[in-house]
């Protein structure tokens, strides 16, 4: 069966014969290869780290080099070590002319395997643990689910996940309206956490909510959080969701001793959490989330992101008791929420200046009240 993970078994086999952790060219080592937001490899080199992005020709993303069936971009580091063009040029052509070599042998098989087009699908993969994050700020992401069925609009995931399905041969379908579940998520990332090194780990809303309805049923998440109370130490260990279901969890992240639990509120408005997040928790269901899970025992943090309209002081007020710490993070792009956005009352809220303005109130209002704002990526 061909699925989003099987594409990572696929991507090797482009950059063959090189394994992860062996030298895939002269002066080229390769670091890590995944299938989970797009393809990509990390590529290791004059000592610094490449992220080589792989699509299939006709996706049109901005690319550095191709090859017949596939383009190679290279992703921008962070301001405090950009990647150098050149260097990313010159890594993409080489991957390039490795790729030229295997690809009609991968776009083959890719073809000929047998692939179980259906909206739930139960899956296995190689690895689940992702490293993420830039020099002293490394950490990994876990996503036991890959597809979300809470389907917000504005989520990037669909615009890296949907050429991976068309990769794989799937049939279009709606964003929140299919799910990958890692069926072997426990069972892996027991593995890793036994060879990798200790980072922080996010369960943090990127390819899907760990929460959303389906952990009701497979309870995936819930497996995971195990394996992490018994063998993940005293790492940090960040789960956010946009549901009510976590609460079922709350006695169990209570016993991992660097868990921290928190909820998505983008808005302290429930109308325009409606418009943007129909199918997800309201904000008074998110808000007593948070009182339950802190009655619990578990820490507590908000993430809120993207800026949507609503009362600052109300949004500062309602979280002041209730969290420890939050993130505030704009919106990077509008995606899948076009036409919600088009409505005039939401003009404003693409706009750069609007998302950063915004931003800066909120801080400063929950900073008055004592709630700590995360510097980076982690608390
Ligand atoms: S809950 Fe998170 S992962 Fe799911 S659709 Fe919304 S933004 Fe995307």
């Amino acid at each position: 069966m061909t699925d989003a993970r099987d594409l990572r078994r696929a991507l090797l086999a482009l950059v063959a014969p090189a394994q992860v952790g062996e030298p895939l060219a002269e002066g080229l080592f390769l670091r890590h290869a995944s299938a989970e937001l797009g393809l990509r490899l990390v590529i290791e080199t004059e000592g610094r780290e490449v992220v080589v992005e792989v699509d299939a020709i006709g996706e049109g993303r901005p690319h550095a080099a191709r090859s017949r069936h596939f383009t190679f971009g290279y992703r921008l580091g962070d301001r405090a070590a950009p990647t150098d063009g050149a260097l990313g040029q010159r890594v993409c052509a080489r991957v390039a002319e490795i790729a030229a070599e295997n690809e009609d042998t991968v776009v083959a098989a890719i073809a000929a395997s047998s692939t179980r087009d259906e909206r739930v699908r139960h899956v296995r993969g190689e690895t689940l643990l992702e490293p993420a994050g830039q020099g002293d700020e490394r950490f990994y992401t876990l996503s036991p689910y890959v597809g979300c069925l809470i389907g917000c609009t504005f989520c990037y995931a669909p615009s890296r996940l949907d050429p991976l399905r068309r990769l794989a041969g799937l049939a279009p379908a709606p964003w929140g309206s299919w799910v990958d579940v890692r069926v072997d998520a426990a069972d892996v990332l027991r593995r890793e956490l036994a060879s990798l090194p200790a980072w922080p780990i996010k369960l943090c809303p990127i390819v899907s909510d760990p929460y959303h309805a389906i952990e009701a049923r497979e309870r995936a998440t819930r497996r995971c959080l195990e394996v992490l109370r018994e063998h993940g130490g005293d790492r940090t260990v960040l789960v956010l969701t946009r549901s009510t279901t976590i609460v079922e969890d709350a006695a169990l992240l209570a016993t991992i001793p660097g868990a921290r639990a928190g909820v998505s509120i983008p808005t302290v408005d429930d109308e325009v959490r409606r418009h943007f997040e129909p199918r997800a928790a309201s904000i008074e269901e998110r808000l007593r989330t948070l009182e339950t899970l802190r009655a619990a025992g578990v820490r507590t943090f908000a993430i809120v992101q993207p800026m949507f309209p609503g009362s600052v002081e109300g949004l500062a007020e309602a979280l002041a008791h209730r969290v420890t710490s939050a993130r505030l993070d704009v919106l990077y792009g509008t995606y899948g929420a076009t036409r919600e956005l088009a409505e005039p009352r939401f003009a404003h809220v693409p706009d750069a200046r609007w998302q950063e303005e915004q931003r800066a109130a909120i801080a400063a209002a929950i900073e008055r009240r004592g709630v700590k704002v995360w510097p980076g990526e982690l608390p």
